[in-house]
């Protein structure tokens, strides 16, 4: 039998561990900070026959107010670090921030993963979702991945990935363990002044100071998601302690109180509703981790 992986927690509480703030306990959450880890912690997962999750900054999940019967797996220490290699190269480790990832590739006068500067993900979580924002997205800049799964670890290309507008190949039980962005090197006062102006339209455009998972539903083929919420008479619209933000109709905040029954409520409310006016069916971006399965789409009622 494989080794149980050294950092692991009982019953830990996982709402602290997202944007949103709202779930209850995984049975165990393993912390991890070498390739070795990652693999011997689905090893371990995989013999007790306990299902996995992988988690990064939680900034686009949903945990169940159950909780989670398996084991979540964190990156941290060196799987968490940053670092130039050669000229144009920027290695992160999956639980390397992406906000801060975006600051070191400027700080070396790197250009292309700008776009990235208000994504408060991991570089992991980043690339298994393709992140992206202002017509740009992880699959441009991505250059290879050590992806580790129960069998051990292999390093793949960008092509491997299957990277398309918030989705990837990536699966539920494998792991994106580091990442190589492939940059440009740029002008540091270009990259600065790009990253200000992105910052600033951020902090106009979005619900600040207060807890969300960043965009809802994705964007329907040449359509805006957040203006059909809004079209639809929702702006504000609250369900429990979870309401549909005044600011961005995209975006759902969580009071102190919310629950993730209430942000499913508020999220079947918002497609019925779109529908019921004509508008197309809204597909979940972010994603629900369900108590005995894992990470998947968030648990939303039919709708035709
Ligand atoms: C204020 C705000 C603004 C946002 N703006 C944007 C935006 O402009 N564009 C955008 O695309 N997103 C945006 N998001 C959503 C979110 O930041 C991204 O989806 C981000 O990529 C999620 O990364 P994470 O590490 O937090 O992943 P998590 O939320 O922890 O997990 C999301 C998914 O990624 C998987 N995952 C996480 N880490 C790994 C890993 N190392 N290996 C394999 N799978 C992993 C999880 O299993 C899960 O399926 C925003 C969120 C917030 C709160």
């Amino acid at each position: 039998m494989a080794e149980a992986p050294a950092a692991i927690q009982r019953k830990a509480p996982l709402a602290p561990l997202t944007s949103i703030k709202v779930g209850g306990t995984a049975d165990a959450l393993a912390t991890c900070t070498s390739f070795r880890a990652v693999t011997q912690a689905l090893q371990w997962a995989r013999q007790q026959d306990a299902p996995v999750a992988v988690v990064g900054r939680g900034s686009n999940l949903i945990v169940d107010d159950d909780g989670f019967r398996g084991m979540v797996i964190r990156l941290a220490g060196r799987l968490s670090s940053i670092s130039v290699r050669g000229d144009r190269t920027l290695w992160c480790g999956g639980g390397a921030s992406l906000p801060r990832a975006v600051q070191r590739a400027a700080n070396a006068g790197l250009t292309g993963l700008e776009f990235g500067a208000s994504i408060p993900g991991t570089a992991g979580g980043a690339v298994a979702m393709n992140a992206g924002a202002y017509s740009s997205d992880l699959s441009q800049v991505l250059d290879w991945a050590v992806v580790c799964d129960a069998e051990g670890r292999r390093r793949v290309g960008r092509d491997d990935l299957a990277m398309g507008y918030r989705t990837t190949s990536v699966a539920g039980d494998q792991v994106v363990a580091a990442v190589g962005f492939a940059l440009a090197p740029g002008d540091p006062t270009a990259i600065k002044a790009q990253l200000d102006e992105f910052r600033a339209h951020r902090r106009s455009t979005q619900p600040q100071g207060v807890r969300t998972f960043g965009s809802v539903f994705t964007n329907p083929e040449g359509q805006s998601a957040g203006r059909l919420i809004e079209a639809a008479g929702l702006k504000g619209h609250a369900i429990g302690g979870a309401r549909i933000s005044p600011v961005h109709a995209n975006f759902i905040e969580a009071g102190p109180d919310a629950t993730a029954r209430d942000v499913v409520a508020l999220m079947d409310e918002a497609r019925r509703r779109v529908r019921d006016a004509g508008g197309p069916v809204l597909h979940a971006e972010v994603r629900y981790l369900h108590p005995q399965w894992g990470i998947g789409a968030p648990p939303l009622a039919e709708i035709a």
